[in-house]
């Protein structure tokens, strides 16, 4: 038993489909112009070679239908509707072949982003995580087992603002599949059961403010609901 001087937060979790119980989450890795069109609307240019990894904090989530508070230090809050792969067996220099083994689940994701404190970093190469890292920042819909959705290669996946679409794609054009974004991040980071890899956005992404509705979905994986809010509001 550890005596804690200050108590301690819970764990941040992940709803599971059709299960009572949850999935824990313990970090978040992000994959950065993982779709071409995505990357020409951002850079004005072909993606980097390779796309790029960051992360956000495990206490960032928020759960579908819970409320985006709109962050402070920003004046340009934008969405990215992913896919999230949930890992649910740890591994280092996992093989693509292998990498399959090592998925849990997918969800419906939502990479929210501080897009003008992004482009500052951009420019003045700084880290990106003031813009990617604050509450609510990690949208997330239910986690749907991977053995329940077997054909999410070629998924559409879509996001409306206030009834208007927004984002639409297909996983198709993933830049990294998914094996190889697994394979890649297990060269830098020993996954461990838990973690999330938000797999990047299509093209799309705009800002949204305080009362707009955002729906993301993939099919297969349902939607992932937020509503922008003031941060007075919600407090
Ligand atoms: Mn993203």
């Amino acid at each position: 038993m550890v005596d804690y001087v200050v108590t301690p937060q819970p764990r941040p979790s992940v709803a599971v489909a059709g299960e009572t119980a949850r999935f824990p989450v313990e970090r978040i890795y992000c994959v950065g112009f993982n779709y071409a069109d995505h990357a020409e609307e951002m850079r004005g240019d072909k993606p980097p070679e390779p796309p790029i990894l960051f992360s956000k904090a495990a206490n960032s989530l928020l759960a579908d239908g819970a409320p985006l508070s709109y962050p402070a230090q920003t004046a340009d809050l934008q969405y990215e509707v992913e896919l999230v792969v949930a890992i649910g067996r740890g591994g280092a220099g996992i093989s693509t072949v292998r990498a399959l083994d090592h998925v849990y689940g997918y969800a419906v994701g939502n990479d929210y982003t501080r897009r003008d404190l992004q482009n500052r970093a951009r420019a003045e190469g700084r880290p990106w995580d003031a813009s990617k890292t604050f509450d609510g920042a990690a949208g997330i819909g239910a986690i749907h087992v991977a053995a329940m959705v077997p054909r999410l290669e070629r998924a559409r996946i879509w996001l409306m603002v206030n009834g208007v679409l927004r984002q639409e794609s297909t996983l198709a054009h993933m830049i990294w599949k998914v094996p190889e974004i697994i394979a890649e991040v297990s060269t830098y980071y020993t996954l461990r059961p838990g973690d999330l890899i938000y797999t990047g956005t299509p093209a799309g992404v705009s800002p949204v403010t305080v009362g707009d509705e955002i729906v993301a979905g993939i099919e297969g994986l349902g939607t992932l609901t937020h509503r922008v809010v003031s941060a007075e509001r919600s407090a």
